[in-house]
């Protein structure tokens, strides 16, 4: 057998999921220097993960990544099975056979959860399912959302607590040349809410937030933001934090938080912070009508500060009420996973198995790898990472008989009925949402149902 690798023995790889992480880890392989095909699996019939379906609306610049991924799609070594659901459809075994590697990177699909009493009130939702369905995700398309209250409450203060806070406080005019799918447009036009609470269970210097995603609430056509100036009294430890060189980010959003103390509000909704408060429970008969709120205090040396209840209650009352508090990955069958934190139990990208062995052939890298953490850019270095560790470990990979990848997985796709999308599909299923985007002033009007997309591609 020739050498893995080389042009008569082209190294194999199937990467399961197609955000930025799997992308930047078929770009590594493919700028390896080694021949290389690699195959990438999706579940949903569009690829990009969360740069389409996550990243907001109303941030395009961020959006810009697909046109890399594009590029990396367009290499001759590359083949897209959309709507192949790895693990349904294709299992882990079955890819194993047709490629010399797996490495998976399929995120953090689902939510964490706060664990307290009412958290599955009616009117209590996941900041997931509302980006979901605002971004035309076909899992959330169908979720309802009452913004009939005047109070919503936003519960964490991370980026994604900003997305939703922000999309809840614009005007349907500010929205509506973005690609926001219109039935989300529709329902946020008719909005009553007119007051957002974005509540960390920590104090201003420890939110999450980036500057610049903090700043826009500042810069919004018609809410103002509001925060109480008693609430950024800060204690020794966080003077400390904001101190260090390190953590300008911070230090940066408790000037923008004492700007916001400053202002008088003028417009017509108001996106409230507050701080050191974290859910009690939620109340409400039937639905929720309430949240219980329990003052805290910071506890630990500076950069190690936790949140203690410090038994003082008090209760907001509200009619909506979004979790924000981060991702966690969802285990693929037959692979090792690590429940408590949502990980696949790796070193460098090797999936190990419960007793620290790495799995030959198993590699993950992104969301999945390392947790919910990071921006767009974060996950190029964790691919190549793992990427590494792959092309290190070619020697083990090679197989006494080629591997036949894509011609492999194609017979499975017939023998099984399944309909598969491949990148020239999606270029038309693109093509067509851009058009349909046109017709409103619009970069696109995304499909959010996987019949419609179907049904385009014949
Ligand atoms: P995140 O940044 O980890 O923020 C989670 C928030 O939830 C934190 O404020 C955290 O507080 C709070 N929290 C966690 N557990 C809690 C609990 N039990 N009770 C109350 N509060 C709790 O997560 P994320 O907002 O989901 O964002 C995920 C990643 O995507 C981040 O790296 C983010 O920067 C990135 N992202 C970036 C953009 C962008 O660049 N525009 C947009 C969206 C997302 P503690 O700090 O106390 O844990």
């Amino acid at each position: 057998m020739n050498t893995l690798g080389t042009s008569e023995n082209p190294l194999q790889v199937a990467v399961v999921g197609s955000g930025p992480s799997g992308f930047y880890a078929a770009e590594a392989l493919i700028k390896s220097g080694r021949a290389v095909r690699v195959g990438m699996f999706e579940r949903l019939a569009s690829p990009f993960g969360l740069v389409r379906s996550g990243v907001a609306p109303d941030h395009p610049k961020l959006k810009q990544a697909i046109l890399v991924y594009d590029k990396i799609a367009r290499a001759p070594e590359f083949s897209f099975f959309g709507n192949i659901n790895v693990g349904k459809d294709i299992m882990l075994g079955e890819l194993h056979q047709n490629y010399h590697a797996v490495l998976f990177t399929c995120g953090a699909e689902t939510d964490r959860r706060l664990g307290i009493s009412g958290e599955d009130l009616r009117g209590s939702h996941t900041a997931t399912e509302l980006v979901g369905w605002y971004n035309g995700h076909p899992d959330y398309r169908d979720r309802v959302f009452d913004l009939s209250h005047e109070v919503a409450v936003i519960i964490g203060q991370g980026n994604v607590a900003a997305d939703v806070c922000r999309i809840l406080a614009k005007t349907a005019d500010e929205l509506k040349h973005t690609d926001i799918s219109e039935h989300a447009l529709d329902t946020l036009a008719e909005s009553k809410v007119r007051e957002i609470h974005a509540i960390g269970r920590r104090g201003p210097a420890q939110a999450k937030f980036t500057s610049r995603e903090l700043r826009e609430f500042g810069e919004l056509g018609d809410c103002d933001p509001g925060v109480d100036a008693l609430e950024l009294t800060l204690n020794p430890e966080s003077e400390a934090e904001l101190a260090d060189k390190n953590n300008v980010v911070s230090a940066k959003n408790v000037e923008i938080f004492r700007d916001f103390a400053r202002r008088t509000p003028s417009k017509h909704r108001r996106c409230i912070f507050q701080f050191l408060r974290g859910p009690v429970r939620l109340e409400g008969t039937g639905r929720l009508e309430r949240v219980v709120l329990e003052r805290n205090r910071l506890q630990g040396a500076p950069f190690q500060q936790s949140a203690r209840g410090t038994g003082e209650i008090s209760t907001l009352e509200c009619g909506i009420l979004f979790r924000s508090i981060g991702y966690k990955g969802v285990a693929v069958s037959e692979a090792p996973f690590d429940k408590r934190n949502g990980v696949m139990p790796n070193r460098a990208g090797r999936v190990l198995d419960s007793d620290g062995s790495v799995v030959p052939g198993l590699y993950c890298a992104g969301w999945i790898k390392r947790g919910p953490t990071g921006i767009i850019g974060t996950n190029r270095a964790c691919s190549v990472e793992t990427v590494g560790s792959l092309l290190a470990d070619l020697d083990a990979l090679a197989t006494r008989d080629a591997k036949s990848g894509m011609a492999g997985v194609r017979a499975l796709i017939e023998q099984r009925g399944l309909r598969a999308v491949n990148y020239d599909g999606w270029l038309k299923l693109d093509a067509a949402e851009v058009e349909r985007g046109k017709l409103k002033g619009k970069p696109r009007e995304k499909f959010t149902r996987l019949h419609e997309m179907l049904a385009l591609l014949g």
